[in-house]
């Protein structure tokens, strides 16, 4: 029996939340900070950014109120991410309470890996099963180039620390940057043979372009990535897409313990499978990446809303969700810091 209520569904006792294009929404990107501890060239202007003031920034129970109710409206799977999510205190007992929250099955984590290491074995015991470690290149001198900090080696370290301690999958997350790393492109590729890593190429969106630093790196294309490995590495073989793949065509090297992917926002089809929403560390409401629309969920949660008015929010924000690119990508006037990527 399947009752419709808005463009959400309920089977049984489970509920989901559909499109007006027929796409599941299940997936929910918080993020918890704008703080972070690099200034990636690409995400970061380097005289920085406009902090969000701290009372402006989403409380954990806030987040947690908005977590339980999209849960119980059809959301599954939550990624947390920034800024920098690790920075953010208490950041492991906020991942045990999602972990432990009806409804969601699978809860990630985007990091930029500086304190991954450390922090590792306690994110495993809070019920974490992924984690996605941002690492643009293997060369000490290009990776303090982007960065702005000389990290590599715990970067690295914190990736094997992953791995040892048994997350369920963890993948290497790699923007695009011609002329600065893609001589890294075919090493990116080898790490699969050797190491059960997913790597991810990324192709650099102009986020926030107005006012990014006269220095951004141009991007280069997911499908010369490709070439590349092919040209120097081997033979691609294309994989079957799962749902936590997301917007990735993956592919694997012969013998490999990882797989490849690309990310094509730019030259690609990037929008038909989309199944998120995003919530801003400010607690904005984010229907599409790459269309400025907000919802200020933080204004209606703080005016005492009851649950049904924050799964009202919820529902219209994805009722408005667009298909397509709904604007230029270069008219996105916010950076990837706020929004969490
Ligand atoms: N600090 C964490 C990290 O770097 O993984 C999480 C936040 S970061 C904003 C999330 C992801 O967005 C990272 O993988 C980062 O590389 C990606 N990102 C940031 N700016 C981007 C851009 N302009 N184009 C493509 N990806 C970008
Ligand atoms: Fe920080 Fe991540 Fe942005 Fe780099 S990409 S500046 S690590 S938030």
């Amino acid at each position: 029996m399947k009752e419709v209520i808005g463009l959400s569904f309920t089977t049984g006792m489970t509920n989901y939340l559909i499109d007006p294009f027929n796409r599941t929404i299940d997936y929910l990107r918080v993020s918890i900070t704008d703080l972070c501890n690099f200034r990636c060239v690409y995400c970061r202007p380097p005289e920085g950014v406009q902090l969000i003031p701290h009372e402006d920034i989403l409380r954990y129970e806030e987040i947690m109120k908005i977590v339980d109710v999209a849960a119980e409206i059809g959301i599954r799977k939550i990624r947390v991410t920034g800024g920098e999510p690790l920075v953010r205190r208490g950041v492991v007992d906020f991942i045990r309470k999602l972990t432990s929250t009806d409804s969601i099955e699978d809860v990630g984590l985007t990091t930029n890996g500086a304190l991954l290491g450390m922090m590792a074995p306690d994110l495993k015991s809070a019920g974490l099963k992924r984690i996605n470690v941002s690492l643009d290149s293997l060369r000490r001198d290009v990776f303090k180039s982007i960065t702005g900090i000389d990290m590599l080696d715990t970067v690295l370290e914190s990736i094997d620390k992953a791995l040892e301690c048994g997350f369920d999958h963890v993948k290497i997350n790699v923007v695009l940057l011609k002329d600065v790393n893609e001589l890294d492109v075919p090493e990116f590729a080898r790490i699969t043979l050797r190491k059960p890593v997913d790597v991810r190429f990324i192709e650099r969106m102009p986020f926030g372009r107005e006012h990014a630093p006269a220095n951004s790196p141009d991007p280069f294309s997911a499908l010369r990535a490709l070439d590349m490995i092919r040209t120097h590495v081997g033979e691609l073989i294309p994989d079957d897409r799962s749902p936590l793949d997301g917007p990735a065509s993956m592919f694997h090297l012969e013998g490999a313990q990882g797989r490849i992917g690309v990310i094509d926002p730019v030259t690609g089809h990037f929008c038909g499978d989309c199944n998120r929403l995003r919530l801003t560390a400010k607690g904005a409401l984010r229907p599409c990446l790459l269309s400025s629309r907000e919802i200020d969920l933080r204004s209606i949660l703080r005016s005492g809303a009851s649950r049904e008015s924050i799964a009202s929010v919820i529902r219209n924000a994805v009722n408005s969700k667009p298909v397509g690119r709904a604007q230029k990508l270069s008219s996105q006037s916010v950076g990837m810091n706020s929004i969490g990527g």
